[in-house]
C-alpha cells in the first residue's frame, strides 16, 4: 500500500498551512482562548465571535470553507485525501473546521443538498458558505434527547404556514444564529418516528424567545428556545410532510462524522506530554514515571486510531451518505478527549482547580477548562451510550435493546 502524497497534494498542504498559520497568528494569538482551542461552545464574548466570523470569511474567500460540498453548490468536491489533509492541518492548530458556521456547513447544508428543493438550495446555501447567515439546530427537547423521536414541539398547517408551539433545549449558538433547522411533530396520531417534519426557520420570526444556558465552564454556548405561535412558510419544509425523520437522521450522521474530526486530540496529546515534563508525579519528573509513560503511550495509540477512524469516515462518504460508521470517530475522539483531560487532572492535582488566567495556573489553566468541558462533548451529537447502541445494533447485528 502506498501512503505517500502526490506533489499536488503536498502543494495543497503547503499553501493551506501558510494560510491557516497566518489566520491563527492574526485572529487567535497565543495566550488567548486559542490556546484552549477555538470552540463554538465559547461564543459568549462578542470580540471572540467577531474573530470567528472573520476566520469564516477568510476560509470562504480562500475557497476552503466547504471542500466536501459538490461543485454545483459552491463546494470543491474534494477527494478524501484532500479532505484528510484539510482536517489534519486544521486540527494541528485547534481551529474550528468550518469557521463560524459549523452546523450549516457540516450537516444542515448537506441535508438540504440531499433532500431540499432547488429553491431552498438557491436561497440558503450561498449564505451558509459566505457566513452571511449563521445556523443552529433545534432537535433536543426537555423530554427528547437520546430518544429524539419523542419530541413534542408541534407544527400545525394553517393555509400556507406552519404554526409552531413548544420548546427546544441545548440549542448551540441559537443566540448568534439567523436560521435554524427545526424538528417538529406534524402528526400526533402516527407512530412517533412517522409524524415528524423538518423545517427551516428564520430565528427572527415573532414568537421565538431565546434564553441562554451557562455551562460549567462559564461559557454561554447553548440555549433554551421557546416557540409561541411561530408562523413558518410551508415552503420551508425539507422533504415530505411527516417524513422529517429521514432528514433528521441525515443531519445526525453528518454531525457524527464531524464529531470525530472536531477534537484536536493529537495537538492536545502534545501539550499533555509537555505538561508531563513540567510537573512531578510521586516525587519524580512525571515523564520519567512508568505509570505516566504507559498512559502517554496508550493515548498516542488511541489518537492515531482516531485519525484512522476520521480517514475511514471520509473514505466511506465517497460511495454513500454517512451511516452507522460515523459513530466510531465521534465515540473514540470524545472519549479520548475526556480521558486525556482526566489524566491531566491526575498530573496537576490541586493545581488543576486554578481557572484560566489565575496566578500560578500551570499551562494557562487550560486543562481545568478542558476537564470541565470534556464531558459535554461525549453527550452532544448523541451520548456515548447511544453510540454504543448504534454500533451494537447496526454494525454488530445485535438484537435491538
Ligand atoms: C455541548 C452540547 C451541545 C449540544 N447542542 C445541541 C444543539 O445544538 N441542538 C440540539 O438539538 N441539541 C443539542 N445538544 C443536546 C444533545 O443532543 C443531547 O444532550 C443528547 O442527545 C442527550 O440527550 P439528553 O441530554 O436529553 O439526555 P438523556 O437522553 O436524558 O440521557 C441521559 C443519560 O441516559 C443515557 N441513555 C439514554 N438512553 C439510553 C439508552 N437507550 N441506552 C443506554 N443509555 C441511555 C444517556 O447516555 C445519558 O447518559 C447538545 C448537548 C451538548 C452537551
Amino acid at each position: 500500500m502506498d501512503f505517500s502524497f502526490t506533489p499536488e497534494q503536498e502543494a495543497f498542504r503547503t499553501k493551506l498551512r501558510g494560510f491557516l498559520d497566518q489566520c491563527a497568528a492574526e485572529l487567535f494569538p497565543p495566550g488567548g482562548m486559542s490556546s484552549l482551542g477555538v470552540s463554538l461552545l465559547d461564543v459568549t464574548d462578542d470580540a471572540q465571535w467577531e474573530r470567528l466570523l472573520e476566520y469564516h470569511r477568510r476560509l470562504y474567500r480562500a475557497g476552503y470553507v466547504a471542500l466536501h460540498w459538490p461543485k454545483e453548490h459552491g463546494g470543491a468536491a474534494a477527494d478524501p485525501v484532500t479532505l484528510a489533509i484539510f482536517q489534519d492541518e486544521t486540527l494541528r492548530l485547534g481551529l474550528p473546521m468550518f469557521g463560524a458556521n459549523q452546523l450549516a456547513i457540516d450537516r444542515i447544508g448537506p441535508t438540504i443538498i440531499m433532500l431540499g428543493t432547488d429553491q431552498q438550495r438557491r436561497r440558503y446555501l450561498p449564505k451558509m458558505l459566505s457566513g452571511g447567515e449563521i445556523w443552529c439546530q433545534g432537535y433536543s427537547e426537555p423530554n427528547a434527547g437520546s430518544d429524539l423521536a419523542a419530541l413534542k414541539t408541534s407544527a400545525v398547517l394553517e393555509n400556507d404556514h406552519f404554526v409552531i408551539n413548544g420548546q427546544k433545549v441545548w440549542t448551540s449558538i441559537a443566540h448568534r444564529a439567523q436560521f435554524q433547522c427545526l424538528l417538529v411533530r406534524t402528526d400526533t396520531n402516527a407512530p412517533k418516528h412517522r409524524g415528524i417534519s423538518y423545517l427551516l426557520v428564520d430565528m427572527r420570526t415573532p414568537g421565538i424567545t431565546i434564553r441562554p444556558l451557562v455551562q460549567i465552564t462559564g461559557e454561554r454556548g447553548f440555549n433554551e428556545v421557546f416557540y409561541d405561535n411561530v408562523r413558518v412558510p410551508k415552503d420551508n419544509l425539507v422533504g415530505a410532510l411527516n417524513d422529517g425523520w429521514r432528514a433528521s437522521i441525515a443531519t445526525l450522521m453528518y454531525e457524527r462524522i464531524s464529531g470525530g474530526a472536531r477534537h484536536p486530540v493529537e495537538r492536545d496529546l502534545g501539550e499533555l506530554i509537555a505538561l508531563s515534563k513540567q510537573v512531578e508525579f510521586e516525587g519524580v519528573a512525571a515523564y520519567r514515571h512508568p505509570y505516566v509513560r504507559q498512559k502517554l503511550a496508550q493515548f498516542l495509540i488511541d489518537a492515531r486510531t482516531v485519525r484512522l477512524a476520521r480517514y475511514r469516515a471520509l473514505d466511506s462518504m465517497r460511495h454513500q451518505a454517512p451511516g452507522a460508521q460515523s459513530s466510531f470517530g465521534k465515540l473514540l475522539a470524545t472519549e479520548l478527549n475526556l480521558r486525556m483531560a482526566n489524566f491531566a487532572d491526575e498530573l496537576l492535582g490541586a493545581h488543576n482547580v486554578l481557572a484560566p488566567g489565575s496566578f500560578g495556573a500551570i499551562g494557562e489553566g487550560r486543562w481545568s477548562q478542558r476537564l470541565l468541558g470534556a464531558r459535554a462533548l461525549t453527550i452532544a451529537a448523541g451520548s456515548t451510550e447511544v453510540q454504543h447502541n448504534i454500533i451494537g445494533e447496526r454494525i454488530l447485528g445485535l438484537p435491538k435493546e
